[in-house]
């Protein structure tokens, strides 16, 4: 570069012309001006009042003007840097305050909101129904039996009349925890490894199924019926129990079936019962559960352990049988047959009574069963079995908390 030059004209250097200065300077005054947000501002900053933005460029050239006209133009050159910092501040001022304005409403916090409740969450309707079928017979003055999952041979099939053959026996229906001893029947073990400790805990269970000539094996069970065994064993006659409770039976998951399931056992034994009283029973059930106007049929059936026995049906809540042989009313709950199917039911066989040790000369009862899942079902028209056993919450908040 050459000398400083006392001849040297500024006004022939081209950027540092006061009208190309003014320009620069307007061109970063409208920059600013136009910049919509803090990080659009900062581009603006760096083009024009970076190091590289023409302004910085046309100072560089000052340098090397002779001394007056080095003053005019580094003058000129510093106003128009001075206005176009000023203006930048300025807007860095406006858009911080904006944002601020911005931040404070997005993230308002209204401190008036109850800050201490807490979703009620809710109780699953197979626990809620099955509580409510029970206090419906407790308030008939029944008692509430229980009795355990893992269960003997005895009391799930010898005592309740099933024949040794009976095929409810077979594997395909039954979960085995352990087979009869000495027979070889334990290759038929679920691999339930509690299951036999489990059944240790049933009361002397075993022993007493060790008077049955001690052949007697172990299964899930498959029905709530050994309860009324056990509740003619162990109480005073009468007898009037209802028995909840988890049932097995070897089946696959699917949209209408489940390997473990809910039954609800109801047993009366008293003098001069009859099947008119077990009758006036399910009447009295489903109208409290249903409402006025229910009532039940029954229908010929065959149970070991009852003699009659009936398959038991409840008038179909929804059409109350308004659809039976009227098109132009289908019922989707009972398919138009106005009948919905419930469960089993009976006279008890005196043979179970004779097993208990009770008098089936002087003593007679009823029973009757049924699964509370498919109560659920047709009640609340849940179409698939798997949302009942799955427990996921979105199935059982609608139900709510009910008490
Ligand atoms: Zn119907």
């Amino acid at each position: 570069m050459s000398a400083p030059n006392k001849s040297y004209d500024p006004v022939e250097v081209e950027a540092l012309k006061p009208e190309a200065i003014e320009r620069m300077r307007d061109d970063a005054l409208a920059a600013i001006a136009a910049a919509g947000d803090l990080e659009a501002l900062t581009h603006v900053k760096t083009a024009h009042a970076g190091g590289g933005s023409p302004l910085a460029l046309a100072n560089r050239e000052i340098g090397a003007l002779p001394p007056q006209a080095k003053a005019e133009a580094g003058k000129r050159v510093g106003q128009a840097r001075g206005a176009v910092n000023k203006a930048l501040a300025t807007r860095q001022a406006e858009l911080e305050a904006e944002r601020d304005a911005r931040v404070l409403v997005e993230e308002a916090v209204d401190v008036t909101l109850p800050y201490d409740r807490r979703p009620a969450g809710a109780r699953h309707p197979l626990t809620t129904l099955s509580e409510r079928i029970e206090d419906i017979f407790t308030a008939m003055g029944y008692e509430v039996a229980e009795g355990p999952e893992v269960e003997s041979d005895w009391f799930n099939f010898d005592a309740l009349n099933f024949p040794p053959d009976h095929p409810a026996r077979e594997t395909q229906d039954t979960f085995f925890v352990a087979g009869p001893e000495g027979s070889g029947g334990t290759s038929q073990a679920g691999g339930s490894g509690g299951g036999t400790s489990q059944a240790g805990g049933s009361g002397g269970g075993t022993s007493q199924a060790g008077g049955s000539g001690g052949e007697s094996g172990v299964v899930l069970r498959t029905h709530t019926s050994p309860v009324q065994i056990r509740a003619l064993l162990e109480r005073e006659l009468p007898v009037y129990v209802i028995a909840p409770g988890r049932v097995y039976r070897s089946d696959e998951l699917d949209a209408t079936h489940t390997p473990v399931f809910s039954q609800v056992e109801l047993l009366a034994v008293d003098e001069g019962l009859t099947m008119a009283d077990l009758k006036g029973t399910l009447d009295h059930m489903v109208v409290s559960l249903f409402g006025e106007g229910m009532t039940t049929r029954l229908r010929p059936n065959h149970f070991p352990f009852t003699e009659p026995s009936a398959e038991m049906d409840m008038l179909c809540y929804v059409c109350r049988g308004e659809s039976v042989g009227n098109p132009d009313r289908p019922c989707r709950t009972c398919s138009s047959e106005g009948w919905i199917e419930l469960g089993g039911c009976g006279v008890v066989n005196p043979r179970v009574l004779v097993a208990c040790g009770v008098d089936p000369e002087k003593y007679s009862g009823f029973a009757f069963g049924f699964g509370i899942e498919r109560m659920l079902m047709f009640r609340h028209n849940v179409e698939d079995m798997r949302d009942i056993v799955e427990g996921d919450v979105r199935f059982t908040l609608p139900f709510g908390m009910e008490i």
